[in-house]
């Protein structure tokens, strides 16, 4: 993915937040770099990870998602910076002495060994006295609801319930901290969209600090106390679900979260709104650092977008003209692509009950209220990052 050189990316990396207590589960990220030849998967990168806190990394393939993790995991050191977990650093500490344990998109049972016998391995290699094994994996079995699956073979389960083993495996050691990488990638939806439930109340039950890395958005959304969108080795935001949907901190943020219609041109003189080629497209917001006559683009989602035969009557909303050329039945909404001119096309999207019934190929008017259109400096490489195409009927 080829990026632009945007000013908030030359500016130095801050240092994490210290201002929390060190306890035992904290992860802290200082000014981590990892490179691979001339590529620095990681760059710079400071986080710090509250105890008990639910943390997402999510952002596009590339961006340095798992390297993160398997730095924190010790199955990687980085270049440069430090880590420390529980207020030490572990720094040339090996994996398994660093009170931390990784689940896996793939499972990685031993397919001759029982449930039970799996959960057990580590701590037989690591010599646990056989009445604590049992008692243990009694524990972790019952964490994730599969106490009576002890006796099967991984063979003889759901991938859904191999995944609920690996956690237990995992939980198994009582980890302060739990990493996960894209754990439920292989799941059909609905099993994942489950699981996902399963596991934001199992974190919450234990109270252990999970990191959880995903390239699907609506997992971290839907689990995360807080999410670091990545891009590039580096975190572009840092926030709650609500921060990074509904303010989000640069273009890439607002189109990586969700979908977001933009609209290319240049801010205006008094800089809260952009001069595009289907109109001026107003927002109550002002540039920060975009100056009149600058590139610049506006943004809306489609869920604030309306549509309808006719030009709508109120004052102040936004509205441009266009062709129907797509209208989909997404269940709980109806979907709709609307061409406007050559070169663009933007998304509406309304409620299934009330949703107008128009005829692909018809004209109709998109409008939205200055409050929902939020205004970026022009960044082309930030729309590579997770614009989705939509089906169109
Ligand atoms: P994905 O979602 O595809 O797993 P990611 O965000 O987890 O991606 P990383 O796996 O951390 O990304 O990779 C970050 C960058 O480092 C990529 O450019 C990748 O090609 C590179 N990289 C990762 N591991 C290695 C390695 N062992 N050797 C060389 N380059 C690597």
């Amino acid at each position: 993915m080829t990026v632009a050189d945007t000013s908030e990316q030359a500016a130095p990396a801050p240092r994490p937040d210290e201002s929390g207590t060190d306890a035992t589960g904290t992860v802290v990220l200082d000014r981590v770099t990892k490179l691979y030849g001339q590529n620095k998967a990681v760059d710079d990168l400071s986080l710090r990870v509250e105890a008990g806190e639910f943390i997402s990394l999510l952002g596009p393939s590339g961006c340095g998602k798992t390297t993160t993790l398997r730095m924190i995991a010790g199955f990687e050191q980085p270049d440069a910076g430090d880590i420390r977990i529980s207020g030490a650093s572990v720094l040339g500490v090996p994996p398994y002495k660093r009170h931390v344990n990784t689940v896996f998109q793939a499972y990685a049972l031993f397919p001759h060994m029982s449930v039970a016998e799996n959960i057990a391995y580590g701590m037989h290699q690591t010599k646990t006295p056989k009445s604590e094994i049992r008692e243990r994996v009694v524990e972790s079995l019952d964490m994730v609801q599969m106490r009576r699956f002890a006796d099967r073979k991984p063979t003889q389960l759901s991938g859904g319930q191999q995944q609920r083993i690996a956690l237990a495996r995992a939980l198994v050691n009582r980890p302060s901290v739990l990493l996960l990488d894209e754990p439920l990638g292989a799941l059909d939806r609905q099993l994942r969209e489950e699981m996902q439930l399963e596991l934001k109340i199992l974190q919450s039950k234990l109270g252990i600090s999970f990191v959880f890395v995903t390239h699907d958005q609506g997992e971290a959304l839907s689990m995360s106390d807080r999410i670091a969108i990545m891009r590039d080795g580096r975190i572009e935001q840092l926030a709650d679900a609500d921060t990074v949907y509904g303010a989000p901190a640069s273009a890439y943020v607002a189109a990586f979260v969700g979908q977001q219609n933009f609209f290319p041109g240049t801010a205006t003189a008094d800089a809260d709104a952009v001069d595009t080629p289907h109109g001026v497209i107003r927002s109550t917001r002002s540039f920060d650092t975009v100056t009149g006559g600058a590139a610049a683009q506006a943004a809306v989602r489609p869920e604030f977008v309306s549509i309808s035969a006719e030009a709508p009557a109120s004052p102040g909303v936004n509205a441009v003209e266009g062709r129907l050329i797509g209208v989909s039945h997404l269940g709980e909404t109806m979907q709709y692509l609307v061409q406007l001119g050559d070169d663009l096309s933007i998304i509406a999207r309304r409620p299934s009950p009330e949703a107008p019934r128009l005829a692909t190929g018809s004209t109709v008017w998109c409008s939205w209220t200055p409050d929902s259109v939020h205004l970026f400096p022009l960044d082309e490489a930030a729309h590579a990052g997770g614009h989705v195409e939509l089906p169109t009927t």
